[in-house]
């Protein structure tokens, strides 16, 4: 077992770290994106493009369609650098690529992944995936959205919810009901299609007025006799689950390491503050309770980070063990986002809930990773429903 970086993939994590911290580069641009999207709450739409031009855009786009062409570990070096600084840009960049295009690579035909990649990896377009709606969300395969065929057109009708970068988007990944669901066969289909303002049948209705994560925003859109062909099919007509839950498994790593590097994030902002603040004439971090409780998170943080890039690895060696690994660093990340946020807010003191600290923010931003791609009570369903398949084997 060799856990030494190689010299490329200390490039690639150097790189990301720089563009995500270095203060000189652009005026501080990153730093100023920032700061705009807490008071503007729009897409980052300039970022976006300058991560293009360092292959972030493409970290799961094959080099032939223009992408990075990267490994699973390196990707994911560069992406614990990303989400360090920001939790939403991090979630903006990883829908555009380990839902987005990830699921384009895996189900599509050569012709659509012509026609999208390219154009993605150069952060021309940018691409979301909707599978969530009111009433499906982690029964994810209860989706109402119906793609009914007539000819070899099909006409797709239903509201989607919860989906992020919709509004920036040119390209959308759509789960539709194409037959009724029965035991084994969910009777749901993937659509890759074409979403815009000018689109006929879509229809962004609204934008979540969200509590956190400024910068990415998550936008509800209907699709209306949306006119599709079997063109627009990605992958099999009514094996859609198959799209769905493949990505689903994929990028549940990068939402592990978003929570894991939220957690390093907060850990590091409440060991600097703990160790400037004085009360009865000593250090914060001089109590050793505290220093105990911040020692046993960066425990937990050290080895939820091993996890995901365990699992990296697995998905990378084509180890069938990756997806429940997966889930388990996914629901790991998750949790200790929340928990490692709400300890360096109590650390902090009162001063944790002002609009100018950065603990509440952090802590705010952490609420959402423990629900999204699997909320953490449907991991420990997938880990508990692997562990007995396992027993019954033994
Ligand atoms: C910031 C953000 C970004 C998102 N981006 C996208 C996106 O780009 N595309 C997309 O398709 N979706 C997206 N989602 C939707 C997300 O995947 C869902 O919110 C998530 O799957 C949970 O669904 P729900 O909100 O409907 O909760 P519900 O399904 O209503 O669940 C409510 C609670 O009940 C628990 N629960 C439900 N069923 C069970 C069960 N059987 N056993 C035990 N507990 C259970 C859940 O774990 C949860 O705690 C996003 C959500 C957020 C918050």
């Amino acid at each position: 077992m060799d856990f030494a970086l190689s010299e490329e993939q200390i490039q690639i994590k150097n790189m990301a770290r720089s563009f995500m911290r270095d203060e000189k580069s652009k005026e501080k641009q990153v730093e100023n994106w920032i700061k705009n999207a807490d008071k503007t709450k729009k897409f980052p739409v300039e970022f976006m493009k300058e991560a293009a031009k360092l292959g972030l855009l493409s970290i799961d786009i094959p080099e032939e369609y223009g992408g990075a062409g990267l490994d699973r570990v390196s990707a994911l070096l560069a992406f614990e650098e990303i989400a360090y600084v920001s939790v939403p840009f991090s979630l903006d960049i990883l829908v555009h690529n380990s839902l987005s295009a990830f699921a384009i690579n895996l189900a599509g035909r050569k012709d659509q992944k012509e026609k999208y990649l390219p154009r993605m990896a150069s952060g021309e377009i940018f691409g979301c995936f909707a599978n969530t709606e009111p009433d499906a969300g982690s029964d994810a395969k209860n989706i109402k959205t119906r793609a009914v065929k007539n000819g070899n057109k099909w006409l797709l009708n239903g509201k989607k919810r919860f989906c992020t970068n919709a509004s920036a988007s040119k390209v959308a990944v759509v789960f539709a009901r194409t037959s009724e669901r029965k035991a084994g066969s969910p009777g749901t289909t993937a659509f890759l299609i074409d979403i815009g303002p000018r689109v006929k049948g879509y229809s962004l209705d609204r934008l979540e007025p969200k509590i956190c994560q400024a910068g990415s925003t998550l936008c509800e859109f209907s699709l209306n006799d949306y006119e599709a062909s079997d063109e627009n099919v990605l992958g099999e007509v009514d094996k859609g689950w198959n799209v769905c839950g493949g990505t689903f498994e994929h990028s549940r790593i990068w939402i592990a390491m978003q929570g894991d590097s939220l957690a390093q994030h907060a850990h590091d902002e409440i060991m600097k503050y703990a160790s400037e603040r004085t009360t009865f004439g000593k250090p914060v971090i001089e109590n050793q309770y505290i220093a105990f409780e911040l020692a046993k998170l960066k425990i937990e943080i050290e080895s939820a980070k091993m996890m995901a890039y365990k699992a990296a690895w697995q998905e990378m060696t084509s180890n069938p063990e990756f997806a429940v690994t997966a889930s388990m660093a996914k629901y790991m990340g998750g949790e200790l986002a929340v928990k490692a946020t709400r300890l360096a807010c109590q650390y902090a003191g009162g001063i944790s809930i002002s609009q100018e600290s950065i603990f509440s923010k952090l802590y705010a931003d952490a609420l959402a990773i423990p629900i999204y791609e699997g909320a953490s009570e449907i991991q420990l369903a997938i880990i508990a429903k692997n562990m007995k398949s396992r027993s019954a084997l033994t």
